[in-house]
């Protein structure tokens, strides 16, 4: 049941209750009758919702229903004796025992209550709420201490035959009153506050409930149903209800006197304040003299001055949500908003049966835009997908910045057919390139998609199935979407298994290195060998660089494992030269994360000294993510380059920077990317190819083209005046005992 719905229930009971009472009021017998059972079967209603409460939740939680279950049972009993007393007697008053087990009673909500504050306070010990719970607590205490305790005091002073339990009333009100607000204010950032704000609402009722009745004992005017039974009843209900949404603990709460109660509760302190100090002046029957009117001005100011001090904090704190929430770069939300909404927005979903997809766009290529043509340039890019991204949100798309160039559309209630209907929008809307700096820039977007409730419930399986969906659109050739499939699924497994066991793989000793040779184009003799790592795990199998190099730069991994593969290699190299290969060159593939991270330097020379291998037989590859930091590589690499070690720089062509690089760099060595050489057909591909081997040329760099696949290619290439080829056309990679017998013996003979 909603919370809506139970209110209206609650409501028109009440209601009905009032009718009937007031309908009877003349007729006691009736009224008696009706007074008496309604509580009754209330009371069973309670006992009967707290049972199942208590069977339900769980923990602390429900040690604290039971505590106020047994309060409830209490209740009851007392109830029942009264009412034995009624109907045996015909006086309406408390016995011996039924206040008793009304004491009992009230006993076990107060100890409930207590004990599940002190479990939340365990939990969340921030005390924000504390100014505020004491001034509650202490409005409470002094007004029932003035309006009811006294008079019920200086009553039963006057009147011997008024009873003296009677204040006890009020100070088992105050006692639960002040507990409860304390709960209150605990809990509402908890699952369980709706039930917490019923049984709070409950219980004042019922206090208020107590209280009228004491007045009514005073005054001798109690008869049994009375409005004071309807306001009693309704306390039933709202404890009920509390006991209900306990177990189901419904989401949604935006009620504007919660979130007085909450939000604005630092004036509400204030606002407390001034009720007491107008409370005390009307005891004092507004009869001042000029130290209470100046006592009162000085107290009007102090409460004006200290709101105007809340505002201004309560603006803060607006200032820091908004930074909390918002990533400022774009305007759009932030992750933190996503993962608090998309928790909401799915289990709204769910209770409407409604579908939801979600979208992971990340920028291809953003990379290169932010290492090649700096942060600035990178964050405007940011700013213009952003604002191309703003022109969906009058479609109801909720759309968040997670991270670095990682975007998240939210689509509520739409079938799969029209959240691909988006996404190709979306692929629409990068078409056009960007404009920055001079540059233009095209940038297209990867998504990936997962549906709610089919592919996933969980917010964080969706959110994980949407990303691996992503990734496979990059993986197939980017500005793409790919809807999520349980074959992702396996792949994310894989990845998962490949982030927990790369780290064991050195020292179980399941990396390798195989060699791919390097040949002059126009003799195709051997020119050198590229070393390229491989992963051979018992469960996974081959796993290729592609797939664990990129964990291993992310988990820092990187450092050891290209460590070995730089010793390895120089190992084998060695090994050949002692085979009688002397002029045998082998290129090592190092990451730009160990160049800024690692003493590569350091770990060069110490190769050399117990190897004694010379440093013109190492090449070191390197791609132009190192431009991420171009200053400390070109130290690292210059420093390289001094103590003789070659440079090449690999996957030339892709990038932004290239002709910076070869600017900054001390780069003996081009290699073409071979994105370039399988396009060669197309005249725009083989006119950069040419390109690049002219400038080769000029700068006195060796060119080797990478992926050479076919003799057309070859030739091509040749004709060009390409100095060097590696590829499947010559050799796929193979393993070092394969270089000997089938290069290095050719070369031999
Ligand atoms: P790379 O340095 O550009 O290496 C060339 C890649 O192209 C190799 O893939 C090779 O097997 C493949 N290849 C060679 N000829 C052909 C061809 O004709 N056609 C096609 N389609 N592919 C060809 P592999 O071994 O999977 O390595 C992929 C990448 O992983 C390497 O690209 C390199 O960037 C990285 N890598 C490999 N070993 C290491 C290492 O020890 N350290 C680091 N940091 N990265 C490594
Ligand atoms: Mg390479
Ligand atoms: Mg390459």
């Amino acid at each position: 049941m909603s919370i809506k719905k139970m209110l209206l229930m609650i409501v028109s009971m009440t209601l009905s209750y009032s009718i009937i009472l007031f309908f009877v009021q003349d007729l006691d017998w009736i009224r008696t009758f009706i007074g008496i059972a309604a509580p009754i079967i209330a009371s069973l209603f309670i006992i009967i919702q707290l049972c199942r409460t208590t069977r339900t939740t769980k923990g602390e939680q429900a040690y604290f229903w039971l505590l106020i279950l047994v309060g409830s049972f209490f209740y009851m009993c007392s109830s029942l004796v009264w009412l034995f007393h009624l109907l045996t007697t015909g006086t309406v008053s408390s016995t011996p025992l039924s206040l008793l087990l009304w004491l009992l009673g009230y006993l076990c909500f107060f100890i409930g209550i207590i004990y599940r504050i002190k479990a939340i306070q365990d939990k969340r010990s921030d005390g924000q709420h504390i100014f505020t719970i004491v001034a509650v607590v202490i409005f409470a205490v002094s007004f029932i201490c003035y309006f009811f305790i006294e008079p019920a005091l200086t009553m039963v002073e006057q009147r011997l035959n008024l009873p003296h339990y009677i204040i006890i009333y009020p100070i088992a009100g105050i006692s639960i009153l002040g507990a409860n607000t304390v709960l209150f204010y605990l809990s509402i950032h908890l699952k369980e506050k709706v039930a917490i704000i019923f049984l709070t609402f409950g219980f004042f009722t019922q206090i208020i409930g107590d209280a009228l009745y004491t007045y009514q004992i005073m005054e001798d005017k109690y008869q049994v149903g009375s409005y004071i039974d309807v306001v009693w009843l309704t306390a039933m209900l709202f404890i009920v209800a509390g006991g209900y949404f306990a177990t189901k603990q419904p989401v949604e709460l935006n009620w504007k006197v919660i979130h007085f109660f909450t939000k604005a509760d630092t004036s509400f302190p204030y606002l407390i304040m001034l009720s007491l100090w107008l409370l005390t002046l009307y005891s004092y029957a507004f009869q001042l003299n000029a130290l209470s009117i100046g006592f009162s001005l000085i107290i009007a100011t102090l409460i004006i001055y200290q709101l105007k001090v809340v505002r201004r904090h309560s603006q803060l704190i607006k200032q820091y949500q908004t930074l909390a929430y918002y990533d400022p770069l774009t305007g759009l939300k932030n992750r933190t908003s996503f993962t608090e909404e998309f928790e909401h927005l799915l289990a709204k979903a769910g209770r409407f049966n409604q579908p939801v997809g979600l979208l992971v766009l990340d920028l291809d290529r953003f990379k290169n835009v932010n290492d090649s043509l700096g942060h600035q340039v990178g964050d405007q890019l940011l700013q213009k997908a952003a604002n191309r991204l703003k022109q969906l949100s009058d479609q109801g798309v909720e759309m968040y910045r997670i991270g670095g160039d990682e975007f998240v559309l939210i689509l509520l209630g739409r079938t799969r057919k029209q959240v691909s209907q988006l996404a190709d929008r979306l692929r629409d809307l990068f078409q056009p390139s960007f404009y920055m700096e001079h540059h233009e820039l095209i940038i297209t977007p990867s998504i990936g998609i997962a549906i709610f409730p089919d592919d996933a419930i969980e917010s964080k399986t969706l959110f994980k199935y949407a990303d691996a969906a992503m990734y496979s659109a990059k993986e197939s050739g980017k500005n793409d979407y790919v809807f999520f499939n349980q074959s992702l699924n396996e792949d994310l497994i894989k990845k998962f298994m490949i982030e927990s066991e790369l780290k064991h793989a050195i020292n179980r000793n399941q990396l390798k290195l195989i060699y791919q040779p390097k040949v002059k184009l126009s003799t195709n003799s051997l020119y050198g060998v590229e070393a390229l790592l491989r992963w051979e795990h018992p469960e996974l199998g081959l796993v290729l660089p592609n797939q664990f190099i990129p964990i291993a730069e992310e988990t820092g991994l990187i450092q050891s494992i290209g460590e070995w593969a730089l010793w390895e290699a120089a190992k084998q190299t060695l090994k050949w030269q002692k085979q009688g290969y002397t002029d045998m060159c082998v290129s090592v593939n190092v990451s730009a994360k160990q160049i800024e991270q690692q003493d590569l330097v350091a770990i060069i020379k110490q190769i050399w000294l117990d190897t004694g291998l010379s440093p013109s037989s190492l090449e070191l590859e390197i791609t132009e993510s190192i431009m991420q930091n171009i200053k400390q590589s070109a130290f690292v690499l210059n420093h390289l380059k001094q103590l003789g070690i070659k440079l090449s720089i690999d996957d030339f062509g892709t990038g932004y920077s290239s002709l910076h690089i070869l600017k900054e760099l001390p780069i003996d060595t081009i290699k073409i990317d071979q994105s370039l050489i399988s396009t060669m057909h197309d005249s725009r591909s083989l006119a950069i190819v040419k390109t690049i081997i002219n400038l080769g040329k000029n700068l006195n760099m060796a060119i080797v083209a990478e992926g050479v696949e076919t003799q057309e290619q070859a030739e091509i290439l040749i004709s060009e005046q390409c100095d060097y080829g590696q590829g499947y056309l010559f050799s796929h990679p193979i393993d070092p005992k394969q270089i000997s017998d089938q290069f290095l013996l050719l070369k031999k003979v």
